[in-house]
C-alpha cells in the first residue's frame, strides 16, 4: 500500500513515551517522516535519535545543552533550537501533520495548546496539560478542528469503546481501570517509609519516574479522571474507577442496554501510540499479542480512598473546577519531585497536595497566562510546605 508520509514532531522524544513512539515509527518508515525531536536532559539519547531519524530540527532547553548536543553531532544537518518558545513553534509548524505531546508535567502545556490551535493531529500523552487547561485545550481543538487522540492507555481504550463518532449516544458511564500500583496491598504503617525505588517499580507498566510515583499514590488515576472528564465531556460522577491489577483491560464503557465494551491488550504503550499514529487506520505496533491461554484470571476491586488520598483530592478538585485542578497538579509535581529527591516521605505527597489546595484561592479559568500564574503560585506554596517538613 502507498502512503503519503505523515510528518511528525515528537516533543519529549527522550522519555519513555517518546522512545516508544520512535520505536513504532521505525517499524513503519514508509508512513512517517520525523520533522522534529525535543529533549530536556538526555543529550546522548537525543543525539542518537537525531542521527537515526534525521529530523529537520531539534529543541533543547538551554545553551549548555545546545553545546553538549552539537559536540555529539559533528556533521549534523539538523537545526538545533533553544527554549520553550521553540517547542511552541515546532508544535505549530506548517510542515508538521502530527504532534506527539510526550513532555512530562505542565511544562508541556504551551506546546500542547499550540498544536491544538494549529489544528494538528495531536497525540496527547501529556495528561497534565489537560488537567491544568482542559477548558482551553478542548476549546482550541473545537475551533481549529484539530484531531485530538488520547495516548494515555485508559483514555485510548475509552476512545476506542465509545461510538465511532465519539457521541455519547447510549453511554451510561465510563469505567476507568487502575492497576492499583505497587502499594495496593502494602500495610498502611509501611506506606510512610517506602522509598522512591519501591514507588517507581510499577507491577505492570514501565514508565517515566514522575508518572510511576503518581501511579503508586493513585494521583495518576486522579489526574486521569480529570483528563477523562474533559476529553469525553462527562461529569466525574459518570466515571467509576475500577482496580484491575493485571492491566489487561485498559478501560471500559458501559451502555444503557447493559453492554460493557472493554479494550484489552498487553500492557505496552506501543499499542495506543500505534493507534494514534495510524488513526483512522490500524497498523502493527510490535506489542506481544495477548495470550489468553496464559491469562489465569482477571481481578477487579474498589479503590481505597483512605489509603490513597490523592484520588479523593483529584475528585474534589474536578468537582470544584476552575483553577483548582491546576493548583493540585502543580502541588503534586512539586511534592513528587521532593519525594524523588528524598526530601519528604511518600505519605507527605497527599498531605502537601491537600495543604496547597486548601490554601490557594479559587477562580474561573480565563486564560493561559492566568493558569501559568496559578501554577507558579501553587509551586511557591508547595515549596514552603516542603521546606517546613524537611
Ligand atoms: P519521561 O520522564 O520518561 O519523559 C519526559 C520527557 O519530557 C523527556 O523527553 C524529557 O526530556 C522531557 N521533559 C522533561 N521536563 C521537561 C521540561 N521542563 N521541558 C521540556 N521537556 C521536558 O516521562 P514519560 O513517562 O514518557 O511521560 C510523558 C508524559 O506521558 C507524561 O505526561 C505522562 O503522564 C504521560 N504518560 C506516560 C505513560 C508511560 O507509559 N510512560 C503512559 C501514559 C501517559
Ligand atoms: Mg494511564
Amino acid at each position: 500500500m502507498m502512503f503519503k508520509p505523515q510528518t511528525v514532531a515528537v516533543l519529549g522524544a527522550t522519555g519513555s513515551i517518546g522512545q516508544n513512539t520512535l520505536n513504532v515509527i521505525a517499524q513503519h518508515p514508509e508512513r512517517f517522516t520525523v520533522f522534529a525531536l525535543s529533549g530536556h536532559s538526555n543529550m546522548v539519547q537525543l543525539a542518537a535519535d537525531i542521527i537515526r531519524f534525521k529530523p529537520r530540527c531539534a529543541v533543547v532547553p538551554d545553551a549548555a545543552r545546545y553545546r553538549q548536543l552539537l559536540e555529539l553531532l559533528p556533521d549534523q544537518k539538523c537545526s538545533v533550537l533553544i527554549g520553550e518558545q521553540a517547542l511552541v513553534e515546532i508544535a505549530s509548524a506548517p510542515e508538521v501533520d502530527t504532534v506527539m505531546a510526550a513532555i512530562v508535567g505542565a511544562a508541556g502545556l504551551k506546546s500542547s495548546l499550540a498544536a491544538a490551535h494549529a489544528g494538528k493531529k495531536l497525540l496527547l500523552a501529556n495528561k497534565e496539560s489537560m488537567v491544568v487547561a482542559g477548558a482551553l485545550l478542548m476549546d482550541a481543538v473545537a475551533t481549529s478542528q484539530a484531531v485530538l487522540l488520547p495516548i494515555d492507555s485508559e483514555h485510548n481504550a475509552i476512545f476506542q469503546c465509545l461510538p465511532a463518532d465519539q457521541s455519547q449516544i447510549g453511554v451510561e458511564s465510563i469505567l476507568l481501570t487502575a492497576s492499583g500500583g505497587p502499594f495496593r496491598n502494602t500495610p498502611m504503617a509501611q506506606m510512610f517509609d517506602v522509598t522512591p525505588e519501591q514507588a517507581i517499580a510499577h507491577p505492570t507498566w514501565s514508565m517515566g519516574r514522575k508518572i510511576s510515583v503518581d501511579s503508586a499514590s493513585l494521583m495518576n488515576k486522579g489526574l486521569e479522571l480529570i483528563e477523562a472528564c474533559w476529553l469525553f465531556n462527562v461529569s466525574p460522577e459518570k466515571i467509576e474507577v475500577v482496580v484491575h491489577p493485571q492491566s489487561v483491560i485498559h478501560s471500559m464503557v458501559r451502555y444503557v442496554d447493559g453492554s460493557v465494551l472493554a479494550q484489552m491488550g498487553s500492557p505496552d504503550m506501543r499499542t495506543p501510540i500505534s493507534y494514534g499514529l495510524a488513526y483512522p487506520d490500524r497498523m502493527t505496533s510490535g506489542s506481544e499479542p495477548l495470550a489468553f491461554s496464559q491469562l489465569l484470571q482477571l481481578n477487579f476491586d474498589r479503590p481505597d480512598r483512605a489509603r490513597f488520598p490523592c484520588l479523593r483530592l483529584a475528585e474534589e478538585a474536578m468537582a470544584e473546577g476552575g483553577t483548582v485542578p491546576a493548583v493540585l497538579n502543580a502541588a503534586n509535581e512539586m511534592s513528587v519531585a521532593a519525594f524523588l529527591n528524598l526530601e519528604i516521605g511518600f505519605m507527605d505527597i497527599p498531605r502537601i497536595n491537600e495543604q496547597v489546595m486548601t490554601r490557594l484561592g479559587r477562580g474561573a479559568v480565563e486564560s493561559i497566562d492566568q493558569l501559568l500564574e496559578v501554577d507558579r503560585a501553587a509551586r511557591a506554596q508547595a515549596a514552603v510546605q516542603i521546606q517546613a517538613l524537611r
